[in-house]
């Protein structure tokens, strides 16, 4: 399997980014965009992503683009850090299929750690709902 695949323009962060389907958003910015996973591993886990390039993957963004995107992953990582203090911050970006990606729209996780609490599986379990993920976003938007 190859990482140089074809970007599918209907992926669902596409389709996130162009409005077509909802998310709970933490802040935006005219390249940027932030949101919560709906199928989070633990308390303020969320994505951020580029919205004007069709990037598969990290292999197909030029660094002035990740450049940017980076710098939105470093702020909202430090809104999460501050919104919810959680002790610890994994930052996570999956590449392909085989190595767990699931979405084919680049982009990077944000997944607070807490002593004593373990992580949730990867894109598993239930969506959880916009009434438990909106709290969570509201801390992070007023730390930012
Ligand atoms: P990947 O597996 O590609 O690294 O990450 C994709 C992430 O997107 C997973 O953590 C999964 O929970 C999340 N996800 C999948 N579908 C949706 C969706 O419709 N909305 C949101 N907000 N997150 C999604």
């Amino acid at each position: 399997m190859s990482l140089k695949t074809v970007y599918d323009a209907d992926n669902i962060f596409a389709k996130i980014i162009k409005g077509v389907i909802p998310c709970v958003k933490i802040a935006e910015t005219g390249d940027t965009l932030a949101f919560m996973d709906v199928f989070p591993q633990s308390e303020g886990h969320c994505l951020v992503v580029h919205k004007n390039i069709q990037a598969t993957n990290l292999l197909d963004i030029n660094a002035d683009d990740l450049t940017v995107l980076m710098n939105a992953v470093q702020r909202i990582a430090a809104g999460v850090n501050d919104g919810l203090e959680p002790d610890g911050i994994r930052i996570a970006q999956f590449n392909g299929a085989p190595a767990g990606q699931t979405v084919f729209h680049l982009h990077f996780h944000i997944i607070p750690v807490y002593e004593g609490r373990a992580l949730a599986s990867h894109a598993s379990g239930g969506p959880a709902d916009t009434a438990i993920l909106e709290p969570t976003a509201a801390k992070i938007r007023a730390a930012l």
